[in-house]
């Protein structure tokens, strides 16, 4: 069974306050993770998470992991923005981008953040559009084919966008020491959502072999090595969580073989975990608004997949609790005696958050837990279908709660036709409505 981290009471106290849809998150969870984290890498004095703040964009919630000494991960220049917003110090910021803007590049440099460059055409790009290449750089490395782990295939680098490969890895190496580089990373990702102690440690072999080749033949002195992200979290029921402390040792044991006898004892272990560090601590918290029964059985909840886009863009699996409502019994252990989809409201038949899901019998007017949402779930929400992408709130350790985002109004949504004359019009009757409606 998957645990909430509220109980009905309290979530019915919560919803009574915050209308639904809105996202949850759980403050102990996340200090907890992030210290069993911190924990599991303290053998390496120079570690760093850099949280991939494409995850999870939140200010309120990167300020969290910060006290804990997370960077953040950034890809785009609205991110590069809120790491600035942040006071983030340039050294701390990571810009892990591909296909890169030239104003993105430029606010990278401003910020003094460590560019990881995603391929080597990018570094006279770099040049002409930002200017002098900084003294910390990092390049990403693509090594091809198929990525396995003992006989799994894990992933396909052979297909993917991102990275160099080996030989240009090298001659990037060489280009940016001639440009004046003084330390250098290397970073790769090559699985994503890994529910295994083994792709770090597998990972962590392939770059640090390739780190002490890459000091040895082109003379660069290489400060540390990039794991990225890709450990992943359990997101059915039945799955074992990862372990972070064994992930942690069995990179320290790679680290003990192949970069202390090289002399390369001193290079730090970077992270830009995203999923593992927020996934689990994050829920959807949602209504049942309908029961429609044709061929099959439908609950219809107020959320839809512009909160939630992960079950209609990758068939995610994302796990359900029936919790109830105020006068009602606590539904979470309840025995699941009937067979659902769980949808949406969009025009679009993939808005559903479960096919034929087993569940309990649920009520009009139940409140509903969909689980993980905490990465890769508010901040992949769109607009699409003109609906309002939700509120978060944060559960705090001490059992209160704080809005950290309000919910989209129709204004928000109009926003940008403010060029039109009709968009001016729609945004002044939106305007008179809202005031209505606070009457
Ligand atoms: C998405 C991404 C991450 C985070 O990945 P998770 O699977 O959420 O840990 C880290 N680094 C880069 C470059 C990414 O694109």
């Amino acid at each position: 069974m998957k645990r909430t981290f509220v109980t009905k009471d309290q979530l019915v106290d919560i919803a009574g306050r915050y209308p639904t849809p809105f996202h949850l998150y759980d403050e102990a969870g996340i200090r907890a993770n992030m210290e069993a984290v911190r924990e599991a890498f303290s053998w390496n004095t120079g570690f760093r998470e850099y949280f991939a703040v494409k995850a999870n964009p939140n200010p309120a919630l990167i300020s969290i992991l910060r006290e804990y000494g997370c960077g953040c991960d950034c890809s785009s220049s609205t991110e590069l923005m809120i790491a600035r917003a942040l006071n983030v110090p340039g050294p701390e910021i990571m810009f892990s981008s591909n296909d890169t803007p030239a104003a993105d590049f430029r606010l990278a440099r401003e910020l003094d953040a460590i560019v990881n460059f995603d391929d080597i055409s990018h570094i006279p790009f770099f040049e002409r559009v930002a200017g002098p290449i900084p003294e910390t750089v990092s390049c990403r490395f693509n090594p091809g084919g198929l990525f396995r782990l003992a006989n799994d295939i894990m992933d396909n680098p052979g297909d993917s966008k991102y990275g160099m490969t080996e030989e240009q890895l090298f001659e990037a190496f060489r280009m940016l020491r001639e440009r004046g580089a003084k330390t250098f990373g290397i970073h790769a990702f090559l699985a994503s959502n890994t529910v295994t102690n083994d792709y770090y440690p597998a990972l962590a072999r392939i770059l640090f072999e390739l780190a002490v080749r890459l000091q040895r033949e082109t003379g660069a002195h290489v400060g540390f090595v990039n794991l990225s992200g890709g450990v992943g979290i359990p997101y059915r029921p039945d799955e074992p969580a990862n372990d972070i402390r064994a992930i942690g040792e069995g990179v320290r044991r790679a680290f003990e073989e192949i970069l202390v006898p090289a002399g390369m004892g001193n290079v730090a272990i970077f992270t830009e975990m995203g999923r593992f560090m927020l996934g689990p601590y994050g829920c959807v918290v949602t209504r049942a608004i309908h029961e429609k029964r044709i061929y099959k059985d439908y609950i219809g909840v107020d959320a839809c997949s512009a909160d939630l886009m992960r079950p209609a863009m990758y068939g995610a699996y994302h796990h359900i609790t029936v919790m109830g409502q105020a006068d009602g019994p606590d539904k979470s252990q309840e025995a699941a005696t009937r067979t659902y989809d769980v949808t949406g409201g969009l025009c679009e038949n993939n808005d559903k958050f479960a096919i034929d899901r087993k569940l309990p019998e649920i009520e009009i007017g139940d409140l509903l837990i969909i689980h993980d949402t905490g990465a890769h779930g508010h901040s992949m929400g769109y607009n699409y279908n003109g609906r309002l992408r939700s509120a978060e709130v944060l559960l705090r350790t001490d059992g209160s709660t704080e809005l950290i985002r309000r919910a989209e109004t129709p204004a928000d949504y109009f926003a940008t036709l403010d060029v039109l004359p009709q968009g001016r019009a729609l945004l002044e009757h939106v305007a008179i409505h809202e005031t209505d409606e606070t009457d």
